[in-house]
């Protein structure tokens, strides 16, 4: 059954308040969008990417479950750039904690766990070696180096239980990038460890191996602080900030990231190990979980050049869910 309501005067004072400071949010991540797509236009001529990126999250539609006040996002048109596109950015982000969290929390049921947050950069190769022959190659020569390097680390653990990582029951291994002021890339890998409570990790000797697969450089091994650490592991391949000089958004900030993008699009940026092997990162863009039986109002919003605006709803709920249809 399915009737028409005249507003959207249901919503709950607090899940609206909330609602507004998230509404707001993506208003801020499609200005930013907007004005990305135009600089890629303009500087690359590309108008097929421009458009598509113009076109992400013209219209949002939300659900609000009349039953618990919340608003969930059930429908959108997403680029799925991430690496362009503040808005699927954000998404990619959600999705991913929603999707490794739990995981973190209950690893193959181990009972007593105990994570590290382990950052690992290596040098660059020469330059003779990085053979720029398309755009972005030098990008994925160099962020092949760390990987290889990993394997061989992760290898040696689970072929010979040996080496610094032996006693890891298993790894997430989240890649960012930056560049530096002299124009290198720096593509670094933020890993999640997760160990026996009883067990430890030598920092000393993860450095020393770490050495000796990539010529050195930073490794950081630090006991996870939770959420906060978690989160900064899927937050981005690219900063936000690395848009534009000091946070303020430019066409060479913008060139870095279209960069990384040709470098990069279609490559795994996060991926388990040992007991956090086999999860899929699909579709990490698609909205929110949403409940199809449960009662709802659908919230359409469009949006104005600087703004959402609500265009539509539309009220349905199902005869199955009990004490949800008298909130007509
Ligand atoms: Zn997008």
């Amino acid at each position: 059954m399915v009737r028409h309501f005249q507003g959207a005067t249901a919503l709950f004072d607090s899940e609206q308040k909330l609602f507004t400071t998230r509404l707001a949010k993506y208003a801020r991540r499609k200005g930013l969008n907007c004005q990305i797509g135009a600089i890629l236009g303009n500087t690359t001529g590309d108008g097929e990417l421009a458009a598509k990126l113009s076109a992400c999250g013209r219209y949002l539609a939300f659900n609000q479950y009349l039953a618990s006040g919340q608003i969930k996002l059930a429908c959108g048109n997403f680029c799925n750039l991430h690496m362009l596109c503040p808005c699927c950015a954000a998404a990619r982000s959600r999705r991913l904690l929603a999707r490794w969290l739990p995981l973190v929390f209950n690893p193959g049921n181990q009972n007593k766990v105990k994570h590290y947050l382990c950052t690992l950069s290596w040098p660059p190769p020469a330059k003779s070696l990085a053979m720029a022959a398309e755009p972005g190659d030098d990008l994925r020569v160099n962020l092949a180096v760390g990987q290889i390097a990993w394997r061989k680390l992760w290898k040696r653990r689970t072929n010979r239980l040996s080496g610094p990582l032996a006693d890891v029951l298993g790894a997430i291994l989240a890649t960012e990038v930056t560049r530096g002021p002299s124009g290198n890339w720096h593509p670094h890998f933020h890993v999640l460890v997760t160990m026996p409570e009883n067990k430890r990790i030598s920092a000393s000797d993860l450095r020393q191996e770490w050495s000796k697969l990539t010529g050195g450089r930073q490794l950081r091994l630090d006991p996870l602080r939770l959420p906060s650490d978690v989160v900064e592991v899927f937050k981005y391949v690219v900063k936000p900030a690395d848009l534009g000089k000091g946070g303020k958004l430019d066409s060479a900030g913008v060139m870095t990231r279209f960069e990384i993008w040709q470098a990069l699009k279609g490559a795994r940026l996060v991926r388990g190990f040992g007991c956090y092997y086999g999860v899929q990162d699909e579709d990490l863009t698609q909205p929110e979980d949403v409940q199809e039986t449960a009662a709802y109002i659908e919230l359409v919003f469009k949006w104005m050049d600087k703004t959402y605006s609500l265009v539509s709803t539309r009220g349905t709920w199902d005869s199955r869910s009990p004490g949800t249809g008298s909130a007509a």
